[in-house]
Parts: C-alpha cells; sequence; structure tokens
C-alpha cells in the first residue's frame, strides 16, 4: 500500500485563475477504495480559502464592461462547447480517474463522462437558442415593457461523492452559461475529476475569477460558503442532514438554495408485466441494474422492489440469484461488474442497516456480508454483496431510511391503490418505477406517485432536456431541463416610458 507522506501536495484550491495550496497548508490523503491506499493528496481548504474565492468570484463577476456576465451569450455558448469537446478529449483519463476516486467500474466513469459532456452541450444549445426577453404589451405604444433573465451573481456549487463530476456539471454549466461566477466544492473524498474541470474551464478560455474551487470538508468550506454574505445562490447535492444545515446556514442573508437531496426509491412490479418470459426477465434485469448499479451508491436507486404477491416468490429468486452472480472487484479490473463502497465508514453504515433489519425480521435471501478477498478485491477494500432483503415491512428503519448501498428491501402489494400507497410511503420523492403491461394502469399510477421522476417500464435514465428534482424532503429546485438554467436566474422586468408625464395623484 503506498504511503501519503511519499505523495506530493497537489495545489487543488484554485482562486482567481491561481492554483494554490491550502493557506493553512494542510493536506488530506485521497484513497482508492477499492485497496484504501491513498492516490493523491490534495489541499485541504478552510474558512479562509473560501473567503478568497467568495472574493474572487465576486470581483469576476462585479467587473466592468467585458466581465462574463456581460459576455455575448454566443460567445458563452461557444465556451461550452469548447469545454465539452476537451471532455470528450480526456475522456479516457477523466473516465479512470472517476473509477479510483469514486470506486466505480471504469465504463461507468467513461458514461459519466459523456454525460458531463452532454451537460455542457446542452446548456450550450439552450442559452443560444435563446431569445433575450419577453416583451410585455403594456396597453400603450408609449410603454416598452420587456422582461429579461440576468444572471444570480456569485454562486457557492456543493456537491457529493458519488457521481462527483456528473453532479458538478449539473451545476457548473448552466451557471456558466446564465453568466454567474461560482465557487465549488466537490466532496472532500472525491474531489479529482472536478479539479480537473477547473483546469479544462480555464484551458477553454474561461476568464481568470469565474471558475473557482476550494477543496475542503462540508463543516469548514461548505458552511463558509453557505452563509458568506458575498454568495447570492448556494446549490447544495448530497444527503438530508447536511442539506437542511445549509438551508439554515443560508436563511440569515436570504441568499437562493437549491437543495438535491436523497431519495428512497420505489420500484413497483405488477404481475402482468412478467406475464411473459421476456417480460419477466426484463422486469428483474432491471430492478438488479436499480438497485445495484455503483453498489447502490445512487440517489435514485430503486432500493424498495415493490412486488405484486403473486409474483413474488419467483421474482425474488430469481433477483436474488442473479444478485449473488454480479462480478465485484476494483473498477478498473477486466470482468468487473460492481465496484467496492466508497469508504469505510460507509460500508459500517451499510452493515449497521443490514443487521437492523434481519434484527427486526426481514429474511436474508443473498449478500448480506463482505465478499471474500481475492485477485481482484484486495482485503483492504470497501466491498460488500448486493444484498436482497424479503419480507420487509414499512415500519423498519431499512426501509425508512436512505441506505445508499447494494441492498434491497422486498414489500408485496395486491392492490393497485395498496401499491400506490406503499410506493408513496416515503418522506423523499426522488423518483421511482412502475412496471406494468396496462399502458392505463401505467398511467393511473404514474399520475398518483409523488416523485419528480417516473419511469414507466424502464429505469434510471435521465435527459439533460428534462427536468431533475425531488418532491418532499428530496429537495427544493431543479437541475437539468429549462427550470435547471432559471435556478441560476433573475428576471427583471424593465418598463420605458417613451413619453413621460406628470400623474398628479398628488394635488398639492
Ligand atoms: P453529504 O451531505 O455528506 O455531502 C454532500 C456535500 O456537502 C459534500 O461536499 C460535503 O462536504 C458537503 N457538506 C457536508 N456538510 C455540510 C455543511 N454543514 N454545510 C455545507 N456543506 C456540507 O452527502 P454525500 O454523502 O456526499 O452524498 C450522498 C447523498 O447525496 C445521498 O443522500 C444522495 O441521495 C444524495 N444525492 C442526491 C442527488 C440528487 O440528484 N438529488 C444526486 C446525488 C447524490
Amino acid at each position: 500500500m503506498a504511503d501519503s507522506t511519499e505523495l506530493q501536495a497537489r495545489q487543488s484550491i484554485h482562486v482567481a485563475g491561481e492554483w494554490r495550496h491550502a493557506v493553512s497548508g494542510a493536506t488530506r490523503a485521497i484513497l482508492d477504495p477499492a485497496d484504501a491506499a491513498p492516490f493523491a493528496l490534495v489541499a485541504e481548504g478552510d474558512e479562509k480559502d473560501t473567503d478568497l474565492a467568495v472574493e474572487a468570484a465576486r470581483a469576476a463577476f462585479d467587473g466592468g464592461a467585458g466581465a462574463w456576465p456581460r459576455t455575448p451569450v454566443a460567445e458563452r455558448a461557444a465556451l461550452l462547447r469548447r469545454v465539452a469537446d476537451l471532455l470528450v478529449r480526456d475522456r479516457e483519463e477523466l473516465g479512470l480517474l472517476e473509477s479510483r476516486d469514486a470506486g466505480k467500474t471504469a465504463e461507468e466513469g467513461r458514461v459519466d463522462i459523456d454525460c458531463v459532456a452532454d451537460a455542457f452541450r446542452y446548456f450550450a444549445d439552450l442559452v443560444a437558442a435563446e431569445a433575450p426577453g419577453r416583451v410585455v404589451d403594456a396597453g400603450s405604444p408609449d410603454i416598452h415593457s420587456v422582461v429579461v433573465h440576468e444572471p444570480v451573481g456569485v454562486c457557492a456549487l456543493i456537491t457529493p461523492w458519488n457521481y462527483p463530476l456528473l453532479q458538478a456539471s449539473w451545476k457548473i454549466a448552466p451557471a456558466l452559461a446564465a453568466g454567474n461566477t461560482f465557487v465549488v466544492k466537490p466532496s472532500e473524498i472525491t474531489p479529482m475529476t472536478t479539479i480537473a474541470l477547473i483546469g479544462l474551464l480555464a484551458e477553454a478560455g474561461l476568464p481568470a475569477g469565474v471558475a473557482n474551487i476550494v477543496t475542503g470538508p462540508g463543516h469548514t468550506v461548505g458552511a463558509r460558503l453557505a452563509e458568506h454574505p458575498d454568495v447570492d445562490l448556494v446549490s447544495f447535492t448530497g444527503g438530508l442532514a447536511s442539506g437542511t444545515k445549509v438551508a439554515r446556514a443560508a436563511a440569515p442573508t436570504v441568499k437562493k438554495v437549491a437543495l438535491e437531496l436523497g431519495g428512497k426509491n420505489p420500484n413497483v412490479v405488477f404481475a402482468d408485466a412478467c406475464a411473459t418470459e421476456e417480460g419477466f426477465d426484463t422486469a428483474v434485469d432491471q430492478a438488479l441494474n436499480a438497485a445495484f448499479i455503483h453498489s447502490g451508491q445512487v440517489c435514485s436507486a430503486g432500493a424498495r422492489l415493490i412486488v405484486e404477491e403473486s409474483v413474488r416468490d419467483r421474482f425474488v429468486t430469481e433477483l436474488a440469484r442473479r444478485a449473488e452472480r454480479i462480478r465485484l472487484g476494483r473498477g478498473t479490473a477486466e470482468g468487473v461488474e460492481c465496484g467496492p463502497l466508497v469508504s469505510e465508514q460507509h460500508r459500517a453504515k451499510v452493515e449497521e442497516y443490514v443487521a437492523s433489519a434481519l434484527a427486526e425480521g426481514a429474511v436474508l435471501r443473498c449478500g448480506g456480508k463482505r465478499p471474500q478477498p481475492s485477485d481482484v478485491r484486495p482485503a483492504t477494500g470497501w466491498f460488500y454483496e448486493p444484498t436482497v432483503l424479503d419480507h420487509c415491512h414499512r415500519e423498519m428503519r431499512v426501509v425508512r431510511e436512505e441506505v445508499f448501498g447494494p441492498v434491497v428491501t422486498v414489500e408485496t402489494f395486491r392492490t393497485e391503490d395498496e401499491a400506490v400507497a406503499l410506493a408513496n410511503d416515503t418522506e423523499y420523492g426522488l423518483a421511482g418505477a412502475v412496471w406494468t403491461a396496462d399502458a392505463g394502469r401505467a398511467r393511473r399510477v404514474a399520475g398518483r406517485l409523488r416523485h419528480g421522476t417516473v419511469w414507466i417500464n424502464d429505469f434510471h435514465p435521465y435527459l439533460p432536456q428534462a427536468e431533475w428534482g425531488g418532491f418532499g424532503k428530496s429537495g427544493t429546485g431543479r437541475e437539468l431541463g429549462p427550470a435547471g438554467l432559471a435556478e441560476y436566474r433573475e428576471t427583471k422586468h424593465v418598463y420605458q416610458n417613451l413619453a413621460p408625464k406628470p400623474v398628479r395623484w398628488f394635488t398639492g
């Protein structure tokens, strides 16, 4: 195992166009989840670094006529497209870096980079095609009235560890497209690709001070960003507990707040979806993907399988049979289908949830333990077997709380009403799916699900053109789509009187 003292500390803080170490000189080792070995040493910023970054972003926003907020839209869009091209150029390298940092497979890493490039292209196209404002008929030829959109100002962008660069791009691309400046704070455990992206933005020609990054922990860097009086907007993706802290810290300065939080997503399977062999195979295969891709460390993971009682035994038996065969290992190893969990603490949390479920009466159908080490699974890696927990019920913690690991719970229903009630019985509301061969039922159930995304006979796809976000405690605000751009804008009404006259409201 490498020793972090052998690694050279990287200048991972970028402020006003300069790469820096932390003011304090502190560093943090970045660990590979597949073997717990450090592979990079980055700056551990704190409040002082954060204040410098906000100051730089503020100066870049408030700058003169040529500053980024006043750069013509066509130029902003062209820059975003150049960034997409650079991402494509560096796809292999960035995909591998994402795989190593977050523990996902190399192929997942590459797909993430494709999606990041898509986000940059989408927001470039969206702003480039827009009308510059909306003329409003004020009822008089002497009045010219127009509604325009302007950038919000300095944006604080705080991101999680599971899809580090993808989540960052859903914020950075619209923030830049709308003309804002920003400070991004990636997760302290997976900052590597976001650091790389800041380099690509500079290479693409973004002026100094527009894009700043401070690497460091949430309770210092993140908390300071949320409360900072010179930050105009905070967009946060992460867990419910941290999200509520961000909202509280942001309240006294009345900044705009967008929260993209967790999920406890239902995957509802009606028996009619399994009536043919092909239908059954597809529904099981997608339930496997829904629950276990990236070891279930996905905000929209289909962690609650809600299956019609008549097909439960057959469905769960096949699901468990296939889950046992998922090939776990280092994400970059040949033939590996699923990587480790992101950290030792996180695996301990997942283990605790499984133990609590078994104590509350769940039946273990597969998994529930760490796998044996192998040539692709170092003993020091944070691996955990895909786990199917049968006979679960809504009072169990494992059904109510976000586990964020390779664990799927099974509940059953007999009627459509029962299925909908179970699916909606969560404080979250991020995403959910319904599997049925009955098109009418599909639309009825989709209409009743209280979730921000509903898939019918599918699971996990998203489109950059369609908004992403949650109902309930899954958050406020939306990413992607036109609403994902609107988050980064202020709306201004400009009312121009071309023939001003006295109003004589007061007679004196
Ligand atoms: P987390 O809440 O622990 O951390 C997220 C980010 O917030 C990190 O950068 C962290 O350093 C920072 N942070 C922590 N405390 C903070 C504070 N007090 N003030 C400001 N910033 C703070 O979440 P995580 O463990 O990194 O990510 C997993 C969570 O993210 C899951 O709940 C998952 O569902 C959610 N998530 C949601 C979406 C979505 O689109 N809704 C997408 C991905 C992940």
